[in-house]
């Protein structure tokens, strides 16, 4: 399992950047995790967008799905020149109905419904999500293959559900969107020492931290995880390949 951020960001993203997304691999299957805003420009760097074979969205915030009417537009001009890629599927829950039914365009991509508690195969990946504490429904994501896994928190705040459903998790990509002063300050993010305590009550194996903010010192964050979590943790990189040895 190979795992690509293609994005760092909250909210936005930066000049020349994206917001938090990852791309996932396993066996030459590619899983794209989120789609804001500035993803489809940074996806084009690993593989062209005709290799998606699908993709999951953990909620409907516009940093998580703005790239997607230009991914089912790039799909339809492949299928106007005469080289249609197969139906490319969403993954997205459907507890909020327009949004849901924004996922399938035409004859290019096809809405699939997910619900926490439920498990999906993804092509070679076992899916399983659990829900958030967010101002939206959202769920977080785990992918295993084997016995191993790697999760993603999506956009979340302090959640003790989160801790069972990352119980050791190789890897936990989790936001860390806040910082210490601004914690009950700004609902439905965590701190970076939150995602510490998470990644130490689930005993995962890496912290990597996502989703962060544009003001201060990114590093600061890091730091606060870090004296909680004594194990391994970084801020997330985008282009860096992590994965299981
Ligand atoms: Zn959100």
């Amino acid at each position: 399992m190979n795992i690509i951020p293609l994005g760092i960001w909250g909210g936005y993203p930066k000049a020349n950047s994206a917001t938090s997304s990852f791309l996932i691999e396993h066996e030459g299957f590619h899983c794209l995790i989120d789609c804001g805003s500035g993803v489809l420009a940074s996806l084009q760097n690993y593989i062209a967008l005709e290799q998606l074979d699908a993709v999951v969205i953990s909620h409907y915030h516009a940093d998580h799905i703005a790239d997607i009417g230009s991914l089912q537009y790039s799909r339809l001009i492949q299928y106007y020149l005469g080289q249609p890629s197969p139906v490319l599927p969403i993954y997205g829950h459907a507890r909020d109905k327009q949004q849901f039914a924004k996922l399938t365009h035409s004859q290019q991509t096809r809405g699939i419904e997910i619900k926490e508690q439920q498990t999906k195969q993804i092509g070679p990946f076992t899916v399983t999500f659990c829900p958030t504490v967010h101002p939206v429904y959202c769920l977080a994501i785990k992918f295993s293959v084997g016995h191993q896994s790697a999760v993603f928190t999506a956009d979340t705040e302090w959640s003790d559900k989160l801790v069972s459903f990352a119980e050791g998790a190789d890897l936990l990509f989790s936001e860390a969107n806040l910082y210490e002063e601004h914690i009950g300050v700004s609902p439905g993010h965590l701190a970076g020492s939150q995602a510490g305590k998470l990644a130490n009550e689930a005993k995962v194996g890496q912290l990597i931290l996502t989703h962060l903010p544009h003001h201060g010192n990114i590093e600061d964050i890091l730091q606060e995880a870090q004296n909680v979590f004594k194990g391994p943790a970084e801020i997330a990189e985008v282009g860096k390949n992590y994965s299981f040895s």
